[in-house]
């Protein structure tokens, strides 16, 4: 069975916009102590409440609002640590919908047969929360997560839990810092978290209920 998906009629908040660019990695450098990645002319903004290194990208916005084509597939670095943070809608930027079960997120299901016991008590996010209206809206609209199936969920304990982004060393040899691979969130207070520059905030989703939508929308 095919389903139409219709072209998404809002681009959410959290969408990266042309226009708006990245800092160049030629500005990353070591602490002269070797302890640490940092800009060359890094300022206080540029590290989160528990010192980790955040990605630079400008912003375009218009009274509050972004300006410029989305890029669909890319993420503002700003943005969604501002909704993650806040517990933000991801698509209006308005108070993320709440109730006694807790704040409501949506997540792709897992591929069938790699779920895990107990999922999705407990999942890592990266997907900042969503209102009632757009979280409607994007169940519908948003191709990641129509293809993918999706699952609504409130979470009572949406824990801070860390940042997902681009590992780096220190290349003595060639005495500059360099990228390295890495997968997967890292928890704040990770050592790690030194040599690491953060684009996405991450929460886990504790106290989990998974909800109907329709039936929430009704309500
Ligand atoms: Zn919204």
């Amino acid at each position: 069975m095919t389903t139409f998906v219709p072209r998404p009629t809002a681009v959410p908040y959290i969408t990266a916009r042309q226009g708006e660019e990245g800092d160049l990695a030629t500005l990353l450098v070591a602490s002269p102590d070797l302890s640490r990645l940092r800009y060359l002319d890094e300022g206080p903004e540029d590290r989160d409440h528990l010192g980790v290194l955040w990605a630079r990208c400008s912003q375009l916005l218009h009274n509050g609002v972004p300006l410029g084509k989305p890029r669909w597939r890319e993420v503002h670095p700003g943005r969604q640590r501002e909704t993650m943070m806040y517990l933000r809608c991801q698509v209006c930027a308005g108070p993320a919908s709440r109730t006694e079960l807790g704040c409501l997120f949506l997540h792709t299901r897992p591929p069938h047969g790699t779920v895990e016991p107990g999922w999705p008590e407990g999942v890592l996010t990266t997907q900042p929360p969503v209102c009632l209206e757009h979280a409607v809206m994007a169940s519908r609209q948003c191709p990641h997560l129509t293809d993918a199936g999706y699952v609504a969920l409130r979470a009572k304990r949406p824990r801070l839990y860390g940042v997902f982004g681009h590992a780096y060393t220190f290349d003595r040899r060639r005495g500059r810092v360099r990228h390295v691979p890495s997968d997967g969130a890292l928890p704040y207070g990770h050592p790690a978290a030194r040599w690491y520059l953060a684009s996405q905030l991450v929460r886990e989703l504790r106290d989990v209920t998974v909800v109907d939508l329709d039936t929430e929308a009704m309500g």
